[in-house]
């Protein structure tokens, strides 16, 4: 499901019953979310559509011109995208509001765990990374928001940007789950080592001593924080982001690979899951 509706603007959206305001004609669907007897659907006009069920209730998707398993008047909701029609069947609560300003209150809450904790989850960071709602958002945005992680300090996220040779203006969405790994790895060790030596932070108007380039600085958005760069190493991350050398090991620890390994398995499981599950 998540396949053929996501970043698809809308053609149609019905829902009987639906209480609240509807996403508009062409909104397009930013994300869809399965809990156990429940699904959300985000727009990117700030609507959300929650449907959820006790016993029997599904969502089928349906190719627009085939016909459909259960008869129309059961239909509960309908969203018709490009080619595709999803419909939500059975006794279901069906519920549509508009999220109050939802890129500066990801789905997230509260603050993220402490990257300084030898004990912090990186997977579930990771996976909490991953889920944040605002594509748009900038790199620095996502690293300096406590939302995502905590003791990631002004001078490391500029540093981790830099040991990652990343343009801090990046669109989080251009991230693969793979960057946002080594972005967490990097972060983490940056924050409990330290950084050896400042190579941007503090360093404006100076060069680099990777590419020789003049580092910049800059705030952005509503964050007061300057945010140091150097714009002629650090760029859109390309291929994939790769562990700055300095930081390699020389072997990781067996568990801690498999550890790893098993986790980005298990997210792949569960996403394939997912789609199995929606698809009914
Ligand atoms: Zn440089």
């Amino acid at each position: 499901m998540r396949t053929a509706l996501i970043n698809q603007p809308t053609l149609r959206f019905d829902a009987v019953a639906g209480i609240g305001p509807h996403p508009r004609e062409g909104a397009v669907i930013e994300a869809i979310r399965a809990e156990r007897r429940k699904l959300t659907i985000e727009w990117d006009d700030g609507i959300v559509l929650e449907t959820s069920w006790r016993f029997s209730g599904e969502w089928h998707l349906y190719r627009s011109d085939v016909r459909w398993q259960k008869p129309m008047s059961e239909a509960r909701a309908v969203i018709e995208v490009d080619g595709w029609v999803a419909v939500c069947f059975g006794p279901v609560r069906i519920e549509t509001y508009r999220a109050p300003d939802r890129h500066r209150h990801p789905q997230c809450g509260g603050a993220g765990p402490d990257i300084r904790r030898t004990d912090v989850d990186i997977v579930a960071l990771v996976d909490r990374m991953i889920a944040y709602s605002d594509s748009s958002a900038t790199v620095a945005e996502v690293l300096g928001d406590p939302r995502v992680m905590t003791g990631v300090g002004n001078v490391e996220r500029s540093e981790v940007l830099w040991s990652v040779e990343l343009d801090p203006w990046t669109e989080f969405g251009e991230l693969t789950e793979d960057d946002c790994e080594t972005l967490v790895d990097v972060a983490q060790r940056l924050a409990t080592v330290g950084p050896h030596g400042l190579h941007v932070y503090g360093r404006v108007g100076q060069r680099c001593e990777r590419c020789h380039g003049t580092i910049a600085m800059a705030t952005s958005g509503a964050d007061p924080r300057p945010v140091y760069w150097c714009p002629d190493c650090q760029t859109d991350p390309g291929e994939g982001l790769v562990l700055p050398l300095n930081l390699q090991r020389v072997e990781p620890h067996p568990v801690e690979a498999m550890y790893l390994n098993d986790a980005r398995a298990a997210r792949q499981r569960v996403r394939i899951f997912d789609d199995l599950r929606e698809l009914g």
